[in-house]
Parts: structure tokens; sequence; C-alpha cells
């Protein structure tokens, strides 16, 4: 063999071969306990991109983590580079001192594997399952909310001197591949007729077509995607849709930030109240003869107003405090009286312009989940197509309400009202 020629070192990890890369590391081995021989592997990715271990030994268990060089829901016909692995180890590296263990620990890190070793989180399930289970979660909303505000007030330019800022910028626009997905698939494909989307047809064919020829929607959709890829305001997961969630009745976890980068805000929020809205609009395709689930979908509304506000006590807080550390707003620059009314009204309208987004956000999100390539197992779950598409039918409406008609909803209040009202 000529020893020129370098043997990739990447492989696409096995059962066999992932349990001796652990019993390589001196981080992990005594998490699980005992001898290789005993560990158990199993493949749990449910995902769209990697691929997900959890390893269990006689003492404990870990998560493993491998971003494959294609989309695992595409098949290798749709390569895309592995390294997407290390922007979500980069990510829970920024975000991890200031959310505390709102996200798994980290063990260990492959830059050659590309995979990640972290917590397995147990007896958690994602969140999504347990909404469509009917399940209720009381903490969720209120830690996400609180956990954006903190992830990206400190990674914002409130939060870091522009030294540390522009340097995350930089590293964070590595991530290229996945911003164009992002792009492609939420604010390009779903206003078109692409091979990749699907819908439910015949049964949605008119509203699509129709949605498919609203200019205005389709301006305020693109100009949504314009400010994701130009307002660098903080360190975003990218993907904080319900999926992204692991929940158990005490605890919330934040899990695949692969998509992360500096962005505007508003789209990890629009993120997380799309997909609960989602929710909504499909419970009634997940109704039995014993439960309607009308309270659940009053829950699940309880839950999108406990989101925000938690997100927004959270940030002014921050604001308030010494914890302003960055360049933005300096507070030596503002005295007493008329001056902090001032700067009081300026975080009000700054905070509003996040609702703002964040409603935005929330529409092109629900309208790609229909439409587009990736749809939610929340409707995806429906087996009846008429009902599916009659729940579905509803999410489309409020989203074009919300993208069209912005000036409607000035609070959560508003939106909640629109709710009901859509689906009737
Ligand atoms: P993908 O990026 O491919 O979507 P995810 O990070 O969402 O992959 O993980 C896929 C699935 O693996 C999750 O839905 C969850 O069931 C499971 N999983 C991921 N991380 C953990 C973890 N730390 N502990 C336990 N299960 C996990
Ligand atoms: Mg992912």
């Amino acid at each position: 063999m000529n020893s020129a020629i370098k043997t990739p070192v990447y492989r696409i990890l096995d059962s066999h071969s992932l349990v001796s890369l652990l019993d390589g590391l001196d981080a992990v081995r005594p998490q699980l306990g005992g001898r290789m021989e005993e560990w158990n592997v199993r493949e749990v990715g449910d995902g769209n991109l990697n691929q997900v271990f959890i390893v269990e030994g006689p003492t404990g268990s870990v998560c493993v983590k491998q971003a494959l060089p294609y989309v695992r829901a595409a098949g290798p016909s749709w390569p895309m580079p592995p390294e997407r692995a290390f922007f979500e180890r980069s990510y829970y590296q920024w975000v991890a001192p200031h959310v505390g263990a709102a996200v798994p620990r980290v063990h260990h890190y492959d830059p050659e594997l590309f995979c990640i070793v972290m917590e397995r989180l147990s007896p958690h399930i994602i969140l999504r399952q347990g909404l469509i289970a009917g399940r209720r979660y009381p903490l969720v909303a209120r830690d996400v909310g609180a956990f954006i505000a903190r992830a990206c007030f400190f990674t914002s330019d409130f939060g870091l001197p522009l030294e540390r800022k522009m340097r995350g910028v930089a590293q964070f626009a590595g991530n290229t591949p996945l911003m164009r997905i992002t792009v492609d698939l939420v604010f390009a494909d779903p206003y078109v007729a692409s091979p990749r989307n699907r819908h439910t047809s015949p049964q949605l064919d008119e509203i699509v077509a129709d949605l498919r020829r609203d200019g205005p929607l389709k301006v305020a959709a693109c100009r949504f995607g314009r400010k994701f890829l130009n307002e660098p305001q903080a360190l975003l997961h990218g993907d904080l849709h319900s999926g992204s969630v692991m929940v158990t009745a005490e605890d919330s976890r934040v899990i695949d930030p692969e998509f992360a980068f500096f962005g505007p805000i508003g789209f990890d929020l629009g993120a997380f109240l799309g997909n609960l809205l989602l929710s909504w609009y499909s419970q009634p395709g997940h109704a039995t003869a014993g439960d309607d689930r009308c309270a659940h979908q009053a829950w699940i509304l309880d839950q999108a107003d406990a989101f925000w506000q938690a997100f927004r006590e959270t940030f002014l807080a921050l604001w308030n405090s010494g914890a302003a550390a960055g360049d933005a707003f300096p507070p030596a620059l503002f005295g007493a009286g008329e001056e902090a009314a001032a700067l009081e009204a300026a975080r009000s309208a700054f905070v509003d312009e996040m609702f703002a987004d964040m409603l935005g956000y929330a529409a092109c999100k629900m309208i790609r989940r229909i439409l587009g390539f990736a749809h939610v197992l929340d409707f995806d779950g429906i087996a009846d197509a008429g009902r599916r598409a009659q729940c579905e039918s509803g999410a489309l409406a409020m989203a074009r309400l919300l993208l069209t008609q912005p000036r409607q909803f000035s609070a959560m209040r508003d939106v909640l009202d629109a709710v009901p009202r859509q689906a009737r």
C-alpha cells in the first residue's frame, strides 16, 4: 500500500467500534462500569441527520451522537459535512456556564469521528412525544423561556464585550451547511413547488396553491429570512422545537444544537412557540372517546404565555442587573430620572421587537412543517388524512395571519385570542 495515501480516520460507528472507542476513554469508562463485554448498545436516533446511541453499563449509561456525512432522512444522495458535531459541542461550551444543567454534560468530543459522548438523559422523554400523548409538564415552558433568555443574553452584545462576541460570530460562521438547510427548507422551498416538499394531498392542494400565490405572505417570510442572515444578535440554538427538549415532570433539558449560529433571538423563540401552536392545532387529531383534548389545548395555550413571560422577565432582569458586561447600551451612559426612563423605554422597545420576530419565525416554522421537507409527528401521527388536513389547515391559517397581519398581535394575549377563533 502506498503510505502517502492517508487512511481517512472518520468511519461510521457501529455498536462494536463504539464500545472499543468508549473503552479507550478514561473520562467515560468509569461512568459505565464493569468490562466492555458487559456494555449494551442501542441506536435510538429518530432525527433527520445523525445517529444516536445509548450505551448502558453495570453502573451507568452515556449517550453518543455521531454526525453522518449525509442527511440521515434522505440517505447518502444528500451529502452533509459532519462538522456540525463540532458546532453542537461548541454551542454547549458557550452556553453551559450560563444555563447550568439545562443542557446535557459533555464527557468527550472526538474531532475525527465527529461524535459527542454526553450525559444520557433518563427517564426524560422528548417533549413532542409527551405533548402528543396528552401529558403535561408544569415547568417546561418557563424553563425553556428562561433558557433562551440566559443563553442569548450572555452571548449577545449585552452580555459580551465585542472582542469575544466577534470571535463567536467568526467561529459559528463556519456552520454554513446547516444555515443553508434552514435558508432553503424554512424560508424558500415551502413557498414554491419543490421536489423536497410534501403536504397532505389532495385535501390541502388548494390551500397550498393559494398560499404560494400570496405575495404579501411571501414578502413577510422573505423579510424574516433576510433577518435570519443579517442580525447576529446572539448565539442561537438554531432548531429549538419541541423535539429538541427532553423532559420529566421536574426537569427540562435542551438538546441537539447542531444548527447553532449567531442570529436573531426571535428565531429560537419562534421555533418553540411555533411548535407549541402546531401541537395545539394537532390535538383534535389525537382525541379519543374518553378525551377530546380540549383541556390539553387550554393547557398548551397557557404554556405559550408562560414561555414568553419567562423569557421576557429573565431577559429584562439580566439587562437590569450587573450581568450586562457587553458593549450595547453601556449602563454608565444613563443617570437617574429622565435618563433612566429613556433607557427603560428602550428596553421595552427591544423586547417588543423580539416579540414581533418570535411571531414571524413561529409562523415560518409552522408553514414549513406542513408544506416542506421535514414534518412533525404531531400531524404525521394522525392516520386519517382528512382529519390531519383539517388540523393542518387551521395551523396554516394562523401562520398566515401572523405573517400578514402582524399589527394585530402586540401582546401574547392577542395570539391566544386568535388561536381558537381560527380553528373553529
Ligand atoms: P438529530 O440531530 O439527528 O435530530 P437528536 O440530537 O435530536 O438527533 O437525537 C435523536 C434522539 O436521540 C432524540 O430524539 C432522543 O430520543 C435521543 N437523545 C439525544 N440525546 C440524548 C441524550 N443526551 N440522552 C438521552 N437520549 C438522547
Ligand atoms: Mg438535529
